[in-house]
């Protein structure tokens, strides 16, 4: 396998940390560790998450290619999108977004708190559409880009996730990397790995990064689209490419993309009771805070597998944490009573 030759350009601050979730595990019977990886704290460009780690792979294209406009799209509340229009600001490059109604959730400030508001105070041009959700190509951000071009512009697209782009998959090809790197000094070896998934590049980053040491299918992906079976084939298509990319050796199967459909419900953006069971729960004995979109769900699955006993005992947990936390100010009625 060979990422060396793809360049990266610096935007985390290097390896996220792997951080113990101690009171978590004793509190679930204490059979299994858990520890999570941090890419919700991996970069100082507002607050970072797991879009960061894969533009660092798509940026240099970006800019061999003379691009002064960085286009993406996701929903009102992505994370995403948060994440581009940081990144534009720090290359000092413009930034159009388009920003779909993928959420079925009315609040009186769900379009201007959390990710949108960021975007906006970092200077984003924010374009709101009607759109409902869909994590395929769409005609606003075709039109997006079309109208950076005949302003004279040159548009750089990121499309939803960073996930529909050749290089999507590649930061977390990195990832696995690095958690290889980090078990020699902890000294042991993760035996599962749990991962929220929506776009399914994050996934697909990982089962080839991990099937280089035979733990493709130790990838547990939780689905938090509702729509898992585009999720999945999305995740299969990606990390077949993105293999094909590395030079992987050996195939990636269809076996090899585990994506659990138990805790995407009700809907894309809407949380169930046990969602925010999970939350508070993780929140209060850690002190480490998860979203209702995604990682709440993926919290709720690995909490919710921990109390099945679905992981043997003594198995090691990592927790992929891939940010989102921002939107949390968008659902802040869900939580006007703690
Ligand atoms: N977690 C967070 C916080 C996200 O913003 C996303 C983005 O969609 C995901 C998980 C899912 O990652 P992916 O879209 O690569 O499947």
């Amino acid at each position: 396998m060979d990422l060396q030759r793809f360049p990266r350009y610096p935007l985390t601050f290097g390896p996220s940390p792997i951080t113990p979730l101690k009171r978590l595990s004793e509190h679930l019977g204490g059979k299994v560790e858990l520890y999570a990886k941090r890419e919700d704290c991996n970069s100082g460009l507002a607050f970072g998450g797991n879009k960061t780690r894969k533009l660092e792979y798509l940026i240099p294209e970006a800019l061999a290619q003379g691009c002064d406009t960085l286009v993406s799209i996701g929903g009102i509340q992505s994370n995403q999108t948060r994440q581009v229009a940081a990144v534009a600001a720090h290359l000092g490059m413009q930034c159009v977004l388009v920003q779909e109604d993928w959420v079925n959730y009315a609040d009186a400030v769900y379009d201007r708190v959390g990710n949108i508001e960021m975007s906006r105070i970092m200077g984003a041009e924010v374009r709101l559409d009607e759109a409902g959700f869909d994590i395929g190509i769409r005609p606003s951000w075709e039109q997006a880009l079309e109208d950076v071009r005949k302003r004279g512009g040159k548009p750089f697209p990121i499309p939803a996730g960073c996930s529909e782009h050749p290089y999507g998959g590649l930061g977390f090809v990195g990832f696995a990397e690095e958690v290889r790197q980090q078990e020699q000094a902890l000294g042991f070896k993760f035996d599962y790995i749990v991962v929220c998934s929506v776009t399914g590049s994050t996934q697909a980053g990982m089962v080839v990064g991990f099937a280089a040491d035979g733990r493709a299918r130790r990838v547990i992906g939780i689905d938090a689209s509702a729509k898992p079976q585009r999720t999945r084939e999305q995740i299969l298509r990606i990390a077949r490419n993105t293999a094909a990319l590395v030079e992987l050796e050996g195939e990636i199967a269809d076996e090899d993309v585990v994506l659990d459909t138990r805790y995407g419900g009700p809907e894309y953006g809407l949380p169930s009771d046990g969602t925010l069971e999970a939350i508070r729960l993780c929140a209060r004995l850690e002190g480490v805070l998860t979203d209702p979109v995604y990682e709440g769900k993926s919290m709720q699955g690995m909490i919710d597998m921990v109390r099945n006993g679905e992981f043997p005992e003594g198995s090691r947990v990592l927790y992929a944490h891939l940010g989102g936390v921002p939107a949390l100010n968008a659902y802040s009625y869900l939580f006007r009573n703690g």
